[in-house]
Order: C-alpha cells, then structure tokens, then sequence
C-alpha cells in the first residue's frame, strides 16, 4: 500500500509535470510554468524527483551549480532516512528500537534529533511524543492493514508511550530506550531532511531553489528573480484546490492534516495523527495546520503537534515562544494565520473561508 501510493503519485508527478504528489503544504503556485512558446528569457530550473522517506519528493535548482547542488540534497536525504527510518533494519531507529533497554550508539544527528523531540515533548505537553509507534502500529498505519482498536488495547498501549523514558547522553553519544517501547522520526524526520538538504545545496553554492520533501516544502534564498518563492497550502476539503499561497524566503512551510493519510470505517474517518493523551486519532477541530519558519525540523514536529493541540494551544504556543508562523485552518471554515504572514499569505480568490489575523497580544 505505502510503495502504491508512492508509485501511484510518482507517476502522476511524471505524467502530469505538476507537484501532484505535494502533500498538504502543497506544491507552488502555478505561476512560474515554461510558457508554451519556449521564447521566454527565464532561468530553467533543473529539477529531480526522490522517492524515501515513505514520500515522493520534488528537487528543483536554479544556477550554474543546480546539478551538483541537487545531487548533494538528494545524497543527504537518502543517507538521513538511512538513520531515521523506523522500518529499515539498518538504521539507527531500529538499532534503538530493538536493543532491549541497552545503550545504542547514535550519530550526532539522530542525537540532535531526539533532543528536539524532548524539547517540542515537554513544550506541548506531550501532544508530540515520538514513542507514540505502537499505537500508530496497532492502528494499522506502518502496514495498510487498517483496524480501529478495542479500548483495552489501546490502554495497554499507552502504558509504552512516553517520550520522558527516551535518555540520550550527548557525551557519550547513546540512546537508551526501556525495552518494549519504540520511537519513530515519522513527525520531525522530513522537517530536518529538508533543512539539512539545504544546507548541503547551499554549500555546493546554490542561492536559489525549492525542495518539496512530500509536502515539506524547504526554500533556498528567493526564485531567481529575487522574489520570495510562492508556496501552494493544500485546502483540506478540496483534493485539487488550494487555501492560498504563503510566500517563502530561507525558511520551511510544513502542514499537517487529517486529509492525506486515512482510512473509513462505519462511516467514520481514521488519520495517523494520534492524540498521545487518547491513543486515538487527534480530533482538535483543525482541519490542517502549516508552520513557516527557519528551521525544518522544529516546523514539522510542531505541526504534527498543534494539529494535536488545536487552535487556542496553538496560538498560546506561538505568543510565548515566537520564532515561527502559523496557518491554521478549523472545521468551522475559518483561516487564522499569526501576524507575521499578515502581508505574505493570500487566501485564494472566491475562498469559502473567512480569514482572521492573530494578534501576539490579543
Ligand atoms: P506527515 O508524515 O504526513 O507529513 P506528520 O509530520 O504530522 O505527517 O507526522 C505524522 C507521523 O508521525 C505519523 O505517521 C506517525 O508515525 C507519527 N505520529 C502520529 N501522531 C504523533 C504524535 N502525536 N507525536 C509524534 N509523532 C506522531
Ligand atoms: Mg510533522
């Protein structure tokens, strides 16, 4: 099921030349197309598609080093999934993850990983926690074989779960893990890749270009016009259409949302966002919601976890620890974004939904 959806999107992705498999943070406004005389004077980008991290991921570089630029983003997200993948018998997470409570070697970058998730833990309270796996397991999303579990199992479960029982010791460069419990990336791990993908482009001296790590979108410097790239968010209600565009500069645009990856029962849908405090799907109100900011990893871990948290956490979040952006969008129909997008987002024209500004000091 996971390399169908894969595949299935990576052929459209060929087929139709468009971000079809952007997730929600969506692919970029459909402005920048070759115009269909070819005459036109703008830069050609060079562009690769990745297939890792259980996604299918968009390249595209502008300038005299785009070829090797990409080449050096695609070898450090290869090499990142290597460590983070939490099915891969190889990689780091597994080592951790089937150890049986002894210390486990790690790099330095599944170390600074793991730091960030205790961070985000404690800072939303829990609503992000990494050894959240077994439940998403017993819900059938690491297989395809979907099933809504009974509610001792469940409890049984949570019994696992809890990220304060991940001990990373920077000296000496290990995890440990009590035995039974299992951690996953899956929240932070796209977020960092395209970060560091980044990095890896800037250093072969790239200036200009967009990564779109299944919907993670990551920006380097502006499009080569000097304009801030313009950057599609998914409506959730719309399979095609999108909310607006979010303009983007050096920074990340990460969504998360109940829309992509789900399965029906009786009627009633099932996502893989957990609510840690539940064990079941998180039902917060919000329908998606995409944080903009500098760093990749700290946008994805905390979309994944105001998702969980809803709309006034969220906000709360935001006016105490800042250095982010937000779109939020509810059920009701309504948009929020924080003040610092007020002049860089655009909801799309004839939009159904009321869009409102939040304040840092309401
Ligand atoms: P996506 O991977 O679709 O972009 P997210 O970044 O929101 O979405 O991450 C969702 C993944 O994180 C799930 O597939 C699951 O493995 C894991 N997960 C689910 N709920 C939580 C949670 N509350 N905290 C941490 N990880 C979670
Ligand atoms: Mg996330």
């Amino acid at each position: 099921m996971r390399y169908g959806r894969a595949l299935a999107a990576l052929l459209g992705a060929a087929l139709l030349l468009t971000l079809a498999a952007c997730g929600p943070a969506g692919g970029e406004d459909g402005g920048e197309t070759a115009s269909p005389g070819g005459q036109s004077q703008e830069p050609q980008p060079e562009t690769r598609t990745v297939l890792a991290m259980d996604t299918v991921m968009e390249l595209k570089a502008y300038g005299d080093q785009a070829s090797e630029g990409l080449a050096r983003a695609e070898e450090e997200i290869v090499r990142l999934e290597g460590l983070f993948s939490a099915t891969r018998e190889d990689s780091e997470v597994w080592a951790i993850n089937h150890a049986g409570g002894i210390p486990t070697l790690v790099s330095q970058e599944t170390g600074e990983l793991l730091e960030l998730s205790a961070q985000l833990g404690e800072r939303t309270g829990g609503a992000l926690d990494i050894t959240i796996y077994p439940v998403v397991q017993a819900w059938g999303f690491t297989t395809g074989n979907y099933r809504v579990p009974e509610d001792g199992e469940l409890e049984a479960l949570l019994d696992k779960v809890d990220y304060t029982a991940v001990v990373y010791d920077r000296r000496a460069g290990t995890v440990t893990l009590p035995q039974g419990m299992e951690l996953d990336l899956g929240s932070l791990g796209k977020g960092y890749a395209g970060t560091q993908a980044a990095k890896a482009m800037r250093q072969a001296g790239v200036t200009s270009a967009l990564l779109n790590l299944g919907g993670n979108v990551q920006a380097i410097g502006n499009k080569p016009d000097g304009s801030p790239w313009r950057v599609a968010v998914k409506d959730p209600n719309q399979e095609e259409g999108y909310l607006g565009i979010v303009e983007l500069t050096d920074q990340a645009a990460v969504t998360s949302g109940g829309y992509e990856r789900y399965f029906e029962e009786n009627g009633q849908r099932y996502w893989h966002i957990m609510d840690p405090a539940t064990g079941r799907p998180a039902d917060s109100g919000l329908l998606s919601v995409t944080v903009i900011g500098a760093d990749g990893a700290q946008c994805d871990g905390l979309s994944t976890a105001f998702f969980v948290m809803g709309k006034e956490a969220a906000l709360e979040y935001w006016r105490t620890w800042g250095g982010f952006e937000l779109v939020l969008v509810e059920e009701s129909g309504t948009v929020t974004v924080t003040e610092g997008l007020s002049s860089s987002f655009t909801l799309s024209d004839g939009s159904a939904y009321t869009l409102t500004v939040a304040e840092r000091t309401p």
